[in-house]
């Protein structure tokens, strides 16, 4: 296996680089930190600097909340249709430039440009749903049971939000909080991840060439995300905050919110189960392995995290998984032959190494990869671990890399008891060609979201989220905007009775 990341920025990505915007947004306008520092954002797959960007102080984040808090009265008059058409063109100006977004994806975090590609349709995709969602958002005019009043129930928007995002979707993690919070008619300060805030700053760009009014959505990039967005969360005049992230940071930010009893959505940490029975057809879950593993390099909330694999067909799933891994091309995600690119830093990839280290001197056997990759860049390779120990530290916490550990099960109960074995509650995969073993999981694990015979499961139009500790709330799908809304009941006379 090699690794051919070439260390100079091409022309082309000069030139898309050049066109990011490098300030904050503030109330509709780019603008310098007030420190005047700037922070830089490196390239995972050579850790050379791409940018340096603004770095928000606090000041400057109560700039934005300010411009947030301002704008909000004014946005939540607009017509649900005027929302929908500024975000149906955003939808447009992105798919324009899908190319420019995939590039930049692909640059600032590193996943291969095909994958960098998916995810902007997916991500572009929130732009269009929520553009749909924006103008049926009902609500409800009934009876008392007595007969003696009515019930009017609306939809309003919640306002002014913080938005917190991970480095590892750079412009689907945005999209899917900023598109429901504008057809809600919600503004917003959106603090993308220090390691891949780049995307946010062009697609910022993009909400106001499709018209979004000044202070409707506000950027703040830091280098210091607590210091800046604490003092935010404990001002009254904020009233959700939606954050996706880490478990760990997500219980922080879950205490502080809880000062000002603040609405929050939290899509949190995950571990997911991928369960193959005897009965599966074994090819396709082995490429349904790939894509529930290999997707973004491993790094995702909904990532395969623990193959549990009934006995009689481990050793057969177990080559079949291995053989597909072993073809894997790893390298800078620019390069067209690239299947897999770099983890997001050294830390990132030093911990993988750690978990496989740790199984491996405790007997479990690497059928292929097993170590880092040499050379520029934080590359891992594509690892798949057989015997591995009921209990070990890999199947505990999120592997957030290339790495598919294998343990085995009996009977249907082992299975189950094996999957929920976990705090997290994400996402979760099954194959089995029996619908109905397949519909009895769904019943007893323990996850917000299952893939039956399906390795990809992610989708605008599905509700997106999870149980226990990998969170609440729901984005995308008709759950999507109700994150942004809160209900009022308005009570009246029955008329008749007038
Ligand atoms: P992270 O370290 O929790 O950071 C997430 C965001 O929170 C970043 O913007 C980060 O800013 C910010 N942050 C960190 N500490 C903070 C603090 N004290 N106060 C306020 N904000 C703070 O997570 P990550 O490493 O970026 O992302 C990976 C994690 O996200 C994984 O656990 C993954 O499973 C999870 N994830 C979940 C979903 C889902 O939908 N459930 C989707 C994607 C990812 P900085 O970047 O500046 O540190």
């Amino acid at each position: 296996m090699t690794v051919s990341a070439t260390n100079e920025l091409t022309q082309r990505e000069s030139e898309l680089l050049a066109g990011v915007p490098t300030g904050l947004l503030i109330n509709g306008a780019w603008r310098p930190a007030a420190s005047g520092k700037t922070f830089d954002v490196e390239d995972p797959a050579t850790g050379k600097v791409l940018l340096s960007i603004a770095d928000a102080g606090v000041e400057d984040g109560a700039a934005a909340l300010d411009a947030a808090v301002d704008a909000q009265e004014a946005w939540a008059a607009t017509a649900p249709r005027e929302r929908a058409e500024i975000l149906r063109r955003a939808f447009e100006l992105v798919t324009a430039r899908a190319d420019d977004f995939a590039l930049l994806m692909t640059l600032e975090m590193g996943k291969p440009l095909a994958e960098a590609r998916g995810e902007v349709t997916y991500g572009a995709e929130f732009l269009r749903w929520f553009s749909e969602e924006a103008v049926r958002s009902f609500g409800r005019f009934s009876q008392s049971p007595e007969g003696t009043s009515r019930l009017l129930v609306q939809k309003k928007p919640v306002g002014p939000c913080l938005l917190i995002t991970p480095w590892n979707f750079p412009l689907a993690m945005a999209t899917r909080k900023v598109a429901p919070a504008v057809a809600a008619g919600c503004t917003m300060v959106l603090k993308p991840a220090n390691l891949t805030p780049l995307t946010s700053q062009l697609f910022a760009q993009v909400m106001l060439d499709a018209g979004l009014p000044a202070g409707v959505l506000n950027v703040v990039a830091t280098s210091s995300a607590g210091a800046v967005t604490g003092p935010m969360i404990q001002d009254s005049r904020l009233r959700k905050l939606s954050f996706t992230g880490s478990t760990q940071v997500g219980r922080r930010l879950l205490a502080d919110a809880s000062q000002n009893v603040l609405r929050t959505s939290m899509e949190l940490g995950g571990n997911a189960p991928f369960l193959v029975f005897e009965d599966a057809d074994l090819d396709a879950a082995a490429d349904g392995a790939m894509a529930a593993k290999l997707r973004n390099m491993g790094e995702a909330c909904t990532a395969a995290n623990r193959f549990i694999v009934q006995e009689s067909v481990a050793d057969e799933f177990a080559a079949k998984f291995a053989a597909k891994m072993a073809a894997m091309t790893t390298g800078r995600g620019t390069e067209p032959s690239t299947n897999v690119g770099p983890l997001i830093d050294a830390k990132s990839r030093d911990k993988v190494h750690s978990l496989v280290a740790d199984a491996v001197a405790d007997g479990a056997e690497a059928v292929v990869g097993g170590a880092p990759v040499d050379g520029p860049g934080y590359f891992y390779q594509p690892t798949v671990l057989k015997g591995v120990e009921p209990g070990a530290r890999i199947l505990t916490e999120e592997i957030f890399g290339p790495v598919a550990p294998i343990v085995t099960f009996k009977t249907e109960d082992e299975a189950v008891a094996l999957a929920n074995d976990t705090e997290f509650g994400l996402a979760s995969y099954v194959f089995t060609k029996d619908l109905n073993r397949g519909l009895r999981m769904a019943d007893r694990i323990e996850a917000g979201m299952m893939g039956l015979n399906a390795g990809v499961i992610s989708n605008a139009a599905a509700p997106f989220g999870g149980v226990k500790q990998s969170g609440m709330g729901r984005e995308g799908s008709i759950e999507g905007i109700a994150e942004y809304q809160y209900t009022q009941y308005i009570g009246m006379p029955n008329p008749h009775s007038m």
